[in-house]
């Protein structure tokens, strides 16, 4: 029988004595109790009283190892070798600029980079891994994300013994709905973000049904069909805006030299969906 007080376990359990205490909260910038509450609900945007997702230890697979080939009908969006489809935010280029290499890109603080195509409902292969040795803290820990439309966050942290806010750890939809599990691998191992969007529908400018995600991580359910309640924001809530019905995705650069491998997405039929929207007037 294992003892609870070991390893992992010890530490969640030191950490979340911890985080009861308003001055470890101040200085670790572990979770807020004065910001806005989420729309029909109990919790705070990164509330610190909201209960941090159960450690669960994903399966052992291969994927240390050789790449998972993409199904035969996937837009591959980064094989590895180039980053032709995606672009940066520069004055002068719209060249993405992460470092590429070995296989993977990695951040490298120029920027967030945005697919060059626009997608709306769509299945997301995303494989990436933070930083060995890990450094930083809450946040501050191997952060990146994906932003789906450019607006909703699937949030990407090292969120493998790093306690931060549960809306805002690995697989929450940052800022609103934390993961069911943290089912994070270490630091350095390659981890899979497996994605099931539905994109919002606006109608006559108004939005007639929320974007919805199921997310699984390193195999593991971590968002089961969850109700997106408008972008992603730090620390206070956004309501929908009308946009498009496809739009381009975004990794987020936010410092960390997070690695992105093997990304490939497979858009599908939504309903109408794909008619509904009208374009936002640019
Ligand atoms: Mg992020």
């Amino acid at each position: 029988m294992k003892t609870p007080f070991c390893g992992r376990s010890l530490f969640r359990q030191t950490l979340l004595v911890l985080a009861g205490s308003a001055s470890f909260a101040a200085a670790g910038d572990l979770g807020f109790d004065n910001t806005p509450f989420l729309p029909g609900n109990k919790w705070r945007v990164h509330d610190i009283n909201r209960p941090r997702p159960p450690v669960v230890q994903p399966g052992a697979c291969s994927m240390q190892g050789p790449l998972q080939a993409p199904p035969s009908d996937a837009i591959v969006l980064f094989d590895g070798k180039d980053l032709s489809r995606w672009k940066g935010r520069n004055a002068k280029s719209d060249e993405a600029r992460w470092k590429l290499e070995n296989g993977y890109m990695e951040c490298n603080k120029t920027g967030n980079i945005t697919t060059r195509e626009d997608f709306g409902s769509c299945q997301l292969h995303v494989e990436w891994a933070t930083p060995k040795p890990a450094s930083g803290t809450s946040q501050g820990r191997g952060n990146s994300g994906v932003f789906l439309m450019g607006l909703y966050e699937i949030q990407v942290l090292d969120s493998y013994e790093n306690e931060t806010y549960a809306d805002g750890q690995a697989a929450s939809v940052y800022g609103q709905t934390p993961p069911l599990v943290n089912a994070c691998r270490p630091p350095g191992e390659w981890q899979t973000d497996d994605i099931v969007f539905s994109a919002p529908r606006f109608a006559e400018g108004k939005l007639v049904r929320p974007a919805y995600v199921t997310v699984l991580q390193n195999g593991v359910l971590v968002q089961n069909h969850t109700e997106i309640l408008g972008p992603g924001v730090h620390k206070t809530t956004a309501p929908y805006r009308l946009h498009k019905d496809k739009e381009p995705i975004s990794l987020q650069d936010h410092g960390n030299p997070i690695r992105y491998r093997n990304i490939w997405i497979r858009p599908f039929a939504d309903g109408d969906a794909d008619t509904a929207a009208k374009p936002t007037e640019k």
